[in-house]
């Protein structure tokens, strides 16, 4: 079979678990290039994150933007240290930096329940959780950023923005998404309360009007979060606004066994950046223990989004076959990180999920 053009691909491995979850993640690259075949990718390695920002002063520095403009799909690890911050006290966060910059408005992420993964839920066969979270992630309660207002150190003040601009396009992915899927959209607003989440409700409803095939279902975001643990089989793709979304996700990923088996995408018209749900976790961070799984899945939706695009079919099915790897080796349960309850090193289980792409 031909080889196409390579596909570029910017890695960015970033601080604490990042870097080792990212090796792994590149390992599988690697195994199922060879094993499916029909694509070539190139892969550079670019510095950023907190550790970057200690040593040169910039957690993004100019060079690592620019590879990451010029690369066809970005591969991200993790970023930050709570130890490290900027003058004011705050955090770096580089990972929102770009979201900012390459107009990333969809925050992807799939929570999927795989035979052999922890969850607390008890009565659940594997399946049984398959839905989106998707986030929103341009405006809302983070449109300000770390500009808001503190006065006289008694009142402090942070403004969610709306646009229609921003709640059409979130909700127009989210219908489009649903019609690959089960054809069902759930928006999680606080419509009765805020003036602004009835307007994000109204124009989801507008957007909707479009997508007739599509079921829609509307939830508070308290509901939603009761809704999510009691009967979470009942969600296809669930949209909202970028605060709500950063929560529900950590709860829908703790249902699915935890930060380190929930992958994601930031996705916008032009770009797209793959990177696991969690953070560098520091308190295991250099131990070799790291759940490697939601970077590996990142690196498959990464594969499924650019074949997706680029109307190139061995690209989409190396990004399944790299999902069907990850649910043998969590079935077969030899090979389980620990917080599945196994004994595998970050790098076992990378070198047993590359072993199983390369076999299947
Ligand atoms: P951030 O604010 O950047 O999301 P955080 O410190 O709030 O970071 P995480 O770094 O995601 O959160 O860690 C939350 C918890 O999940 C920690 O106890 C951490 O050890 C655990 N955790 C996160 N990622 C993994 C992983 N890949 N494997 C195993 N445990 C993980």
């Amino acid at each position: 079979m031909s080889t196409s053009a390579p596909f570029h691909i910017a890695v960015l491995p970033g601080d604490g678990i990042g870097i080792d979850v990212t090796a792994e993640a590149v390992r599988v690259l690697r195994a199922v290039e060879r094993a499916v075949g029909g694509f070539a990718l190139t892969m550079t390695t670019h510095e950023s994150g907190a550790v970057c920002y200690q040593r040169t002063g910039a957690d993004l520095p100019e060079a690592t933007i620019d590879a990451c403009r010029r690369a066809d799909a970005v591969l991200l690890g993790a970023m930050g240290h709570p130890d490290i911050r900027k003058p004011d006290g705050t955090e770096l966060t580089p990972q929102v930096t770009l979201r900012v910059i390459f107009d990333l408005y969809a925050g992807v992420r799939p929570c999927k329940l795989y035979a052999g993964a922890k969850t607390p839920l008890t009565g659940l066969k594997p399946g049984d959780i398959d839905l989106i979270i998707l986030r929103e992630q341009t405006e809302g309660l983070f449109a300000s950023q770390t500009g808001g207002i503190v006065l006289g150190d008694q009142v402090a003040t942070d403004t969610l923005v709306m646009t229609r601009k921003g709640i059409d396009r979130i909700s127009e992915f989210a219908f489009q998404l649903a019609e690959g899927r089960r054809q069902h959209v759930t928006c999680v607003d606080k419509a009765n309360i805020f003036k602004s989440f009835a307007f994000f409700r109204k124009v989801f409803d507008e957007v909707g009007a479009r997508h007739p095939n599509v079921t829609k279902q509307h939830a508070y975001i308290d509901a939603q979060a009761l809704h999510l643990v009691q009967k979470p089989g009942k969600f296809d793709v669930i949209v909202t606004e970028n605060m709500f979304g950063d929560i529900l996700s950590d709860l829908a990923a703790g249902l699915i066994g935890g930060m380190g088996m929930a992958p994601s995408g930031d996705i916008g018209d032009q770009f797209g950046v793959f990177q696991p749900a969690h953070g560098t976790a520091p308190d295991i961070a250099g131990k070799g223990i790291a759940n490697p799984i939601a970077a590996i899945l990142s690196a498959g939706m990464m594969l499924d989004w650019l074949g997706q695009r680029r109307n190139h079919p061995q690209l989409v099915k190396a990004g399944q076959r790299i999902e069907q790897a990850v649910a043998q080796v969590l079935a077969e349960g030899k090979t389980l990180p620990v917080d599945q309850g196994g004994s595998a090193t970050t790098q076992q289980v990378g070198e047993a999920i590359a072993r199983f792409v390369e076999r299947s």
